[in-house]
């Protein structure tokens, strides 16, 4: 019997199964994310491996809300925290294993190790994650992109656990990814994903990821407290363009801030809450419709209450 698990169907309002990973409870969720803001939430779980993360699924409370969380380098999670469990992977999700030009890597490796492990094999294709300071899980959810290149182009299959906690393996063409959307089945939790990438000279590869990352480095406050990109770029135009010529670089609520290097980027520049990012996000949403008329697409993805 989990003892964590019996005391917390005291505490709680549904019961956790018993597990080989760790629950951790009230987990303050600005140590989880890059904007370092947020509540707790109400479980945290660390599955040991994908088996254990089967038998959570299969057996948890069917009213009882699970939230997927990566990086936590896309999210903002508000300052009323996350009720029911969040699941975030950990070291039993992290294998890169290679197969020739084939590289299977699992959902809690982050993309810049992957992409180093990548390089030092001699393949590209995926250089551009260099950069994106996410996980695997993410970037696949996410269908992350830069300089060009996304995600979606390099997939063969990704493997999930549905909510039912069946394991399954979805093939590239079933799934038809889009722009910053994995268009994964609703809930699904991508344990492993495949690759399929390209042979190249290691010194060439290393050149390229040098270049983005210093690219980055002079155009991204990369080193702030920040989710990334705020807002999707309509087809055909450039979110932060936008957001210049409404005029909101730089616009400050409390310790918010649209950055000054990037301005779809949002700053925590010290003791901003959750619902000053959010509300300086709103305001930059309107500032846009009014004065370009264009309506923005959130890229960051709200959690919480
Ligand atoms: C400085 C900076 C630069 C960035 N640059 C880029 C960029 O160039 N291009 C780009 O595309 N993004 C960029 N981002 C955004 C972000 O890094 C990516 O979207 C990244 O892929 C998110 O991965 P994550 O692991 O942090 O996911 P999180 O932020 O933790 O989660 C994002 C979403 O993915 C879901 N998710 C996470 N893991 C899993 C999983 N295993 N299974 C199912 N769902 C999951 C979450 O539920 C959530 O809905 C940047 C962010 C920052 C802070």
């Amino acid at each position: 019997m989990n003892t964590q698990a019996a005391v917390m169907t005291e505490t709680l309002p549904f019961t956790l199964p018993n597990i080989r990973g760790r629950y951790a409870f009230g987990f303050d969720l600005s140590k989880a994310t890059w904007f370092k803001v947020g509540g707790a939430a109400e479980v945290l779980f660390k599955p040991k491996d994908a088996e254990d993360l089967v038998t959570f699924i299969k057996n948890k409370d069917p009213m009882m809300p699970v939230t997927m969380l990566g990086a936590g380098s896309n999210v903002l999670v508000r300052d009323g925290g996350i009720k029911g469990v969040v699941v975030k992977l950990g070291s039993g999700f992290s294998e890169i294993i290679f197969h020739g030009t084939e590289v299977i890597v699992g959902g809690a490796c982050l993309d810049r190790t992957f992409v180093l492990a990548c390089a030092e094999k001699g393949l590209s294709g995926v250089v551009f994650l260099v950069g994106v300071p996410g996980t695997i899980g993410g970037a696949v959810a996410m269908n992350a992109g830069a300089y060009g290149g996304e995600v979606k182009n390099f997939i063969k299959w990704v493997e999930i656990i549905g909510t039912d906690g069946a394991l399954t393996r979805l093939q590239a063409a079933d799934l038809s990814m889009k722009y910053r959307k994995g268009n994964l089945p609703k809930g699904a939790i991508i344990v492993r994903a495949s690759f399929i990438l390209q042979n190249g000279a290691p010194e060439a590869i290393h050149a390229r990821i040098n270049a983005y990352l210093q690219q980055r480095e002079d155009t991204q406050p990369v080193r702030g407290r920040t989710g990334g990109s705020t807002f999707k770029n309509p087809t055909d135009m450039a979110a932060w363009k936008l957001i210049d010529q409404a005029g909101c670089r730089g616009l400050m609520i409390g310790d918010a801030q649209v950055s000054e290097k990037h301005c779809n980027f949002l700053l925590n520049l010290d003791a901003a809450k959750a619902a000053d990012l959010e509300q300086l996000g709103e305001h930059v949403w309107q500032a846009v419709k009014e004065k370009c008329g264009v309506e923005l697409e959130w890229e960051i993805i709200r959690l919480g209450e």
